[in-house]
């Protein structure tokens, strides 16, 4: 196996695909590090906002591998402190290997490229640059500190990965959430496993409306909250002509909005949505989807009569594994 830049930044999107769909506000980014012999140290990602960036997770993955004696703070802003003082130039002639242009600015976390500089790395791969007002800039920190710096390794993918986070930040992303068994049925009872399920809710937790259509609402009565991850339920839109019962499950939820409307309009406060349903509302709503999310559990059932009939030409951007099940982000093939 050739390891190249290539390889190594492919090892860091593959990590960051893991994440997708739960670091809203922020962008799905990973990174790898190697020593100045090109060993591979450490390979991390954003997992959430509110924790470290891909970065700094990997820097601290790496110094603890060459010192497990390090005990590290995990709140971010002391993380980064904390590897500032203690780094004892161990990173020194590293490389980064980064989906994403490291960040330039202190956000909820302190800037990323920075952290880089002090860590006396010797050159940083970069996938896609960074284009937003507020974060761009940090190949140029890293340049005038004196790290050699690569743009556009894994252009193509590292910017399918940050796709969902451009979309999010100029108007919304909206991706089309289905279940599926073996044999194709996803209707009659419960698809995927459990662990698949607990995934499933974390990523609901992380999206600020789910949709779904007037035949999914009278099927299942769903609740649509993010209780197996322990989350909150996003606000939702239900897609009917039709009224629906006053004590339907989706209103017993507190504090969240539920919006009845005949249009398929997505109100515009909402910035990162998920749609659920079955074939009619894939049919209906393919057109909005910009990424589609499918979940395949590993079992064929009598109970399942219910295929997905539609025409759809979609491109794999990545597979996933969880519990027994697999599931794909895909985007429509152009
Ligand atoms: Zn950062």
């Amino acid at each position: 196996m050739v390891t190249d830049d290539k390889f190594y930044l492919s090892l860091a999107l593959n990590e960051a695909w893991k994440y997708q769909g739960l670091t809203y506000p922020n962008p799905a980014v990973g990174c790898a590090v190697t020593d100045k012999n090109g060993v591979l140290l450490a390979c991390a990602a954003h997992k959430k906002a509110g924790l470290p960036h891909a970065e700094l997770e990997a820097a601290k993955e790496a110094l603890f591998k060459l010192n497990p004696l390090l005990i590290f703070p995990s709140e971010p802003n002391e993380l980064h402190a904390f590897i500032g003082k203690n780094h004892d130039n161990l990173l020194k002639n590293s490389t980064f290997y980064v989906t994403l242009e490291p960040c330039s600015h202190q956000g909820l976390t302190p800037s990323c490229a920075h952290l880089i500089v002090t860590l006396g790395a010797k050159k940083v791969f970069i996938g896609s640059l960074d284009k937003t007002k507020k974060a761009k800039g940090g190949a140029q920190i890293l340049k005038k500190g004196g790290v050699e710096v690569e743009e556009g390794v894994l252009k193509d993918e590292c910017d399918e990965l940050l796709e969902p986070f451009l979309l999010w930040q100029n108007e919304s992303f909206s991706f089309f959430k289905l279940a599926l068994r073996l044999d194709g049925t996803y209707d009659n009872g419960i698809i995927t496993s459990h662990e698949a399920r607990i995934f499933m809710h974390k990523i609901r937790n992380a999206c600020d409306l789910i949709v779904i259509g007037g035949e999914t609402m009278r099927a299942d009565n769903p609740i649509l909250d993010a209780r197996l991850s322990g989350g909150k339920a996003p606000d939702a839109l239900v897609c009917t002509s039709k009224n629906i019962e006053k004590n339907a499950n989706i209103f017993s939820v507190k504090d969240r909005k539920v919006l009845v409307q005949n249009s398929a309009e997505f109100p515009k406060e909402y910035k990162n949505i998920m749609i659920e349903g079955g074939s009619n509302f894939l049919r209906a709503m393919s057109g909005k989807a910009d990424r589609f999310l499918i979940f395949h559990s590993s079992d064929f059932s009598a109970k399942g009569v219910k295929r997905i009939e539609t025409d759809l030409r979609l491109k794999l951007l990545y597979q996933g594994f969880i519990g027994n099940c697999s599931f794909g982000w895909y985007g429509k093939m152009i």
